[in-house]
């Protein structure tokens, strides 16, 4: 039954694709504290996931994992059918949101974008003129044209939110992934970027990941939802399966519905 399992092989016509991120029982602890316990996941190419879950249940780890900022202790994980252990995450396809914006203050919008492009590992060397019209592209595609010149130090929180994702988005990402991403805006702000978010993810047609302690953020934006729990991955479903079924008494205490 579909509900029920962790892993979907994924299948187009009848064809099994590539997941765009697979994975296979990963554990990581930091001393005695078991950060990530076996997580089992696949996820489809063009997918926009939430994954749920409580503050220190481990989201930030699982990341970092797929990022390639740190190592699994055991499990492996493969971004797009390749198992790229030790590489960087723009070889990997992989863009990433932090949850603190980690923007350079002292730059204008333009250079926070340019930076990544200009200095980035094992990729060929791009021109002046190219390196603007890809910053252009992205400062569009989040709705700041117009804004580059500006410095980090005098924008607002939601453009800053802004200026993280297009610097994410300027480096082609295949898969995104997103740490609390809405954390810091007010619940305006985090409703209208909640929007644009979707939106850019169909606009680009790439795999995103979201990770949020909110459950209707989760429930609203997850094509499905993953429930994360003590490192462990508790139960992966749609949104209104989740509502209706929840796998066990943990699951609906973390989603606030206490059938
Ligand atoms: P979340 O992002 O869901 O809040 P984290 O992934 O940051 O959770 O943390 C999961 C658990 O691992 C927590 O108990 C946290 O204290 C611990 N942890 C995370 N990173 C480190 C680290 N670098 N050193 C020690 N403990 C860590
Ligand atoms: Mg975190």
């Amino acid at each position: 039954m579909l509900g029920s399992t962790l892993v979907r092989a994924p299948v187009v016509e009848g064809r099994a694709v590539t997941a765009a991120l697979h994975l296979h029982a990963v554990g990581k602890s930091f001393g005695r504290v078991a950060a990530l316990r076996a997580v089992t996941l696949a996820v489809d190419p063009g997918e926009y996931i939430t994954i749920l879950g409580p503050s220190g249940s481990g989201k930030s780890t699982l990341l970092r994992l797929i990022a390639g900022f740190d190592r699994p202790d055991t499990g492996r994980v493969e971004v797009l059918g390749q198992d790229l252990a030790g590489r960087s995450a723009h070889e990997r396809g992989v863009g990433f949101v932090f949850q603190s914006f980690a923007l350079f203050p002292h730059l204008s919008v333009f250079e926070n974008l340019a930076f990544g492009l200009r200095y980035r590992r094992h990729a060929p060397v791009i021109d002046a003129a190219q390196v603007g019209r890809e910053v252009d592209a992205a400062l569009a595609l989040v709705g700041l044209s117009g804004l580059g010149a500006r410095s980090v130090a005098q924008i607002s929180g939601g453009q800053k939110q802004r200026v993280a994702l297009a610097r994410c988005l300027v480096g082609k990402p295949r898969v995104v992934l997103l740490d609390e991403p809405l954390g810091a805006l007010d619940a305006n702000l985090r409703d209208q970027m909640a929007l644009e978010l979707t939106r850019i993810q169909r606009q680009l047609g790439g795999t995103f990941l979201h990770v949020t302690g909110n459950e209707q953020e989760a429930l609203a934006l997850g094509s499905r939802v993953a429930v994360l729990d003590q490192g462990a991955l508790v139960q992966i479903d749609m949104p209104r399966r989740l509502f209706e079924r929840p796998a066990s008494s943990q699951v609906a205490r973390l989603l606030n519905c206490f059938n």
